[in-house]
């Protein structure tokens, strides 16, 4: 029996991640559950899965959700002294770090020091803080399952080779909604037109992340550190019906790949139970019905923030981190209307721009980065 804490359970992941637990009681038992300010979800995830502690954001949601609660309770924590205590609750095997953003950082690494296995989602624990959260990794001698689909293709592909025998990793993206769009139309999509992905169901952060192919640069920069490679090679390929997950290129030429239909069922599932396979609901791979796979090189005039990926990645140290919080704060400006669909990328550089990289020793200094970041670009944003 594995037992889990889900950071972040009230979102697309964690809820994926709990029908995979109701789907299979005899394997999975559910220690913790963490969530922002869905109470209602929590509640009903609380009656089901019965863990033994919950978190929510504030004192306040902690207050609502204890009435909204009948007995037998769980302990009810909040902020982030709760997120860590359901990071490292005695009896969790593994963390399913599952919250979106930056927020994410400290209740990982407190899971990893606390020897937890983390099933990470959360890909901008690694983008802000790589190199920190790799070494924590191997100082307390845990294992990091990728969740994100292209990370979890690539770490598929790699079962069974050696490293050193690695050419490229090929991480494949749809494109989003805009793949397509003529170029002088972007800056008018509205919000509505960005949330709608063409092949992905997942939160709104991620799913604008996907449009703007920020979620791709993030992914670089995952991949940079979650398998030791340098960016120059990873490499991305626009593969609009999201059926080949990510590739990875040997010496001799080969091409290993991982196939199926998107659905983030399948690559949680692995990362809970590798090396084992278990059945996941996840509707059969029809190749018949394929009306072909194509792939095309990302445009960087279309998609300026998956080369901004590449380069905060050159300029490393503090670079990254800033400029996740920067994007953080231009795609919440952008889903509550205060910039446009092409504001983002520009606000992104010029907060890069105003950014002297430095070392990040420590989680607190990630954090004051990102604080930073987040200042400056809501000022250049006219948000402050
Ligand atoms: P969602 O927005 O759907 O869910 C986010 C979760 O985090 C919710 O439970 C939310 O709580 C909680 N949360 C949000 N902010 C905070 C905070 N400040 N403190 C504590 N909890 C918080 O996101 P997704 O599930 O889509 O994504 C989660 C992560 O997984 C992201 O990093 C994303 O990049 C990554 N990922 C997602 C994929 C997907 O298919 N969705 C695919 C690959 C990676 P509440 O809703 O209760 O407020």
């Amino acid at each position: 029996m594995k037992k889990l804490t889900i950071l972040g359970s009230t979102g697309s992941i964690g809820t994926s991640t709990l029908e995979i637990v109701a789907a299979h009681p005899d394997r999975f038992q559910v220690i913790a559950l963490t969530a922002g300010s869905n109470l209602e979800l929590l509640k009903q995830q609380v009656e089901v899965f019965r863990p033994r502690l919950v978190s929510v954001l504030t004192a306040d949601l902690a207050r609502q959700l204890d009435r909204m609660l009948s007995d037998p309770k769980p302990e009810i924590h909040h902020g982030i002294p709760g997120l860590i205590a359901a990071a490292t609750a005695g009896e969790t095997d593994v963390v399913v770090a599952a919250i979106v953003g930056a927020a994410g950082l400290v209740p990982t690494a407190a899971a990893i020091k606390a020897g937890k296995d983390v099933a990470l989602a959360n890909k901008e624990t690694l983008v802000t803080a790589g190199r920190i959260m790799m070494d924590l990794v191997r100082e307390n001698g845990v294992r990091l399952y990728p969740v994100d689909s292209e990370h979890s293709a690539v770490f598929q592909s790699l079962e069974g080779q050696s490293g050193k025998d690695v050419k490229r990793i090929i991480l494949t993206a749809s494109g989003g909604p805009f793949l397509n769009l003529p170029l002088d139309r972007l800056s008018r999509v509205s919000v509505a037109d960005a949330l709608n992905h063409p092949n992905w169901s997942m939160g709104q952060k991620i799913t604008i992340d996907s449009a703007t192919m920020m979620n791709k640069g993030l992914e670089v920069i995952e991949a940079r550190w979650l398998f030791d490679t340098p960016a120059e090679r990873i490499a991305v390929n626009i593969h609009p019906q999201s059926i080949i997950h990510s590739m990875v290129e040997y010496v001799d030429g080969c091409v290993m790949a991982q196939l199926g239909v998107p659905d983030m069922k399948a690559p949680i599932a692995y990362a809970l139970t590798y090396p084992e396979r278990i059945p996941t609901g996840v509707k059969p791979l029809d190749l018949t019905a394929l009306s072909g796979l194509t792939f095309l090189a990302p445009d960087y005039q279309r998609f300026p923030a998956l080369k901004l990926a590449y380069d905060a990645l050159a300029a490393g140290e503090s670079m990254p981190a800033v400029m996740n919080a920067a994007n953080e704060v231009a795609v919440e400006a952008f889903l509550k209307g205060k910039i446009g669909f092409t504001g983002i990328a520009t606000s992104i550089a010029r907060t890069m721009d105003a950014h002297e990289p430095h070392t990040l020793a420590t989680i607190e200094d990630v954090l004051s980065s990102d604080l930073w970041a987040r200042e400056k670009s809501r000022e250049l944003i006219g948000l402050s």
